[in-house]
Parts: structure tokens; C-alpha cells; sequence
């Protein structure tokens, strides 16, 4: 299968790539950078989509740069990011003469309310209470295309946990130092996947005829990950101690109120439908994520 992957340079974009050209499919990325095996997001406006029979968007500024400040035209460019390049791919998907027979989208769990106790599945209502649950429920009405020839696949995914960016990239160096810890009270639900899980479960979306609908994109065993559990779990796999709390104000500080809230708050979100789809997890619970990736 030919696929086209939005965002395919990026963290998620690399795994899947690699995942899908180990199973013989070709990948094109679509980049603002030419390249080689790439499109620019431009030339995919001019020239339309090019012969694929699948389509991903992963495209998305990273909204916990803490270099960043939380600026309205750093908000803006969040949402630009994402929507825009979604609307950009299904525009292309909808007028293609040959569309896509699979489209795949990768948005996020802050579509469900942040809650200690409301375990959420694909059926739970959101989208509606803040700032990164309304970006969800827009980034995912940009991806709606109208031919039918297309099966569409919504993932929502937690924290991605891997070995070459995301959130243990960030972390790794102060729970290296033994200077790690929970986030918070540590005490705020951990919605984590592995990185080849979540590449594993996008490439599960464009081979398999019957998956369509959203797919929760986290771990089996995430529902009951807290934030402290997994600062423990860091702390073990890498055998230093992981007892020095961040404290909330200073997360606060360095990211926003509003932002600070993906780090001080989370979901528990059980991947329902996912399982029923038959996606079966290469890590399903964390000390195997963490040593995959530690080692
Ligand atoms: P990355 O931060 O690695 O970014 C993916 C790609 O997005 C980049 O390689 C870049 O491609 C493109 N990009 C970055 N900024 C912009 C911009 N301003 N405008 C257009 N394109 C841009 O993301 P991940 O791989 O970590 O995540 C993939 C998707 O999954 C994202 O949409 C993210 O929101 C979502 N997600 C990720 C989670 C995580 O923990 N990583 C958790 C939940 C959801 P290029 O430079 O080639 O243009």
C-alpha cells in the first residue's frame, strides 16, 4: 500500500514509517521541508494527492515546548498546525480522483474531561470544556470527508512514550540525575502508549477493512497508571530514586495555567474499542514499555 503520512518527520511519524516500510508499504511524507521520500504541504495543495490507498495526519506544533511561551499567537499557530494541515489532507483525500481507501488521524485524550475517578472510553462524551478539548473536537470535524470510498479512523492518544522524543526525551535527564519525580500531587491519571503501539494501531487502521470510528490510543493497563506510579517506574527501570515532587506552581509557571493542565491533570481512558477492533498491544503495561525503551 502506498500511504501518505502528514507530519511523517516527527516523533510518532519516524516509528511509523519504519513500521510501515518493514510490512512493504511505500510512505511519503508531507513536510513544510522538501525532501527526499517527501511533498510539501504547498505542493500538496497545487498539485493534489498523489496516488496512495492510505492517508495519516500526524502534523502538530509541539504544544509542550517549554521554550515557548503560551501566547496567543503561539495558541494559534497549536491550532494552525493541526487543523489547517488536517482540512489541507482531507480537501486533497476529497477531491482525488482515486481517494484513499483509509485516512487516519492522530488527536489526542484531552478531548475527555481531566477526573481522578471517570474512566472514559470511545463513547464517553467531550470536546466541549476547555481549550485543548475544544482544539480536539475541531481538528477532528477538519478531518470529515464526504465520500463514502474513504474509511475514516479518529486515534486518540495519550502521553507517547519512546526512545527518540516525546515526553521521556524531555524527561530523562533530571530522572538520570536522580533529580526526578512526580509531576504535581502525582496523584492525576497517566494516559500513556508506546510509541510502536500507537504506529502499530494507525497501521492497523489503514489494513484492516472493519476498523473504522475512534480508537482511544492508550495502553490496556493506563487506566489505573498514575502520574506518580510512572515517575516510579522511570525511576526504577533507570535505578535511580524518583521521589523529588515538581511542584505544580513551578509547572505553572514555566507553561501556563491553561497549558500546565495537560501535565498537573489527566484521564483515565480505557482503549475499548481499539481491543474490540483486535489491535493486539506489544505493551500493554508499563515496566515492559519502560524497559523496551530504557534498554
Ligand atoms: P512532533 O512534535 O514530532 O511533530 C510532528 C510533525 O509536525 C513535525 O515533524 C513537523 O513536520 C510538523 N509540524 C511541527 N510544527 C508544525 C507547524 N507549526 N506547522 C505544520 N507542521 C508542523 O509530533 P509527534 O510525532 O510527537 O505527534 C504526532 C501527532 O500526535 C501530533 O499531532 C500530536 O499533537 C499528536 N499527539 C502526540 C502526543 C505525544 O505524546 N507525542 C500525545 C497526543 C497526541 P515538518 O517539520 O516536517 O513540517
Amino acid at each position: 500500500m502506498r500511504v501518505i503520512v502528514g507530519g511523517g518527520t516527527g516523533f510518532v511519524g519516524r516509528a511509523l514509517t519504519q513500521l510501515l516500510r518493514s510490512r512493504g508499504h511505500e510512505v511519503t511524507a508531507v513536510s513544510r521541508h522538501p525532501g527526499k521520500d517527501r511533498i510539501t504541504w504547498d505542493e500538496l495543495s497545487r498539485l493534489g494527492l498523489p496516488p496512495c490507498e492510505g492517508a495519516v495526519n500526524l502534523a502538530g506544533e509541539n504544544v509542550l515546548n517549554p521554550l515557548r511561551r503560551w501566547s496567543e499567537s503561539f495558541r494559534q499557530e497549536v491550532v494552525a498546525s493541526r487543523v489547517e494541515t488536517t482540512k489541507t489532507l482531507a480537501k486533497a483525500i476529497a477531491e482525488a480522483e482515486h481517494p484513499p481507501r483509509s485516512w487516519v488521524l492522530v488527536t489526542g485524550v484531552g478531548y475527555y474531561r481531566p477526573s481522578h475517578t471517570t474512566k472514559y472510553t470511545e463513547n464517553s462524551p467531550g470536546g466541549d470544556f476547555d481549550f485543548f478539548s475544544r482544539l480536539v473536537t475541531r481538528w477532528e470535524a477538519a478531518a470529515q470527508v464526504p465520500d463514502q470510498a474513504t474509511r475514516q479512523v479518529v486515534v486518540r492518544s495519550g502521553v507517547v512514550l519512546g526512545r527518540d522524543g516525546g515526553a521521556i526525551a524531555q524527561m530523562l535527564w533530571p530522572f538520570r540525575l536522580g533529580l526526578g519525580g512526580p509531576i504535581g500531587s502525582g496523584l492525576q491519571p497517566f494516559p500513556w502508549i508506546h510509541v510502536m503501539d500507537l504506529a502499530g494501531i494507525i497501521a492497523h487502521a489503514l489494513e484492516h477493512e472493519g476498523v473504522s470510528g475512534i480508537l482511544n490510543g492508550v495502553a490496556p493497563s493506563a487506566v489505573t497508571t498514575s502520574n506518580k506510579d510512572f515517575a516510579q517506574a522511570l525511576g526504577s527501570a533507570l535505578r535511580r530514586p524518583a521521589v523529588l515532587p515538581l511542584p505544580g506552581f513551578v509547572v505553572s509557571a514555566v507553561f501556563g495555567s491553561e497549558r500546565s493542565i495537560m501535565l498537573l491533570e489527566g484521564q483515565r481512558v480505557v482503549p475499548e474499542r481499539t481491543l474490540e477492533s483486535s489491535y493486539h498491544f506489544a505493551f500493554p503495561d508499563l515496566p515492559s514499555a519502560l524497559r523496551d525503551i530504557l534498554t
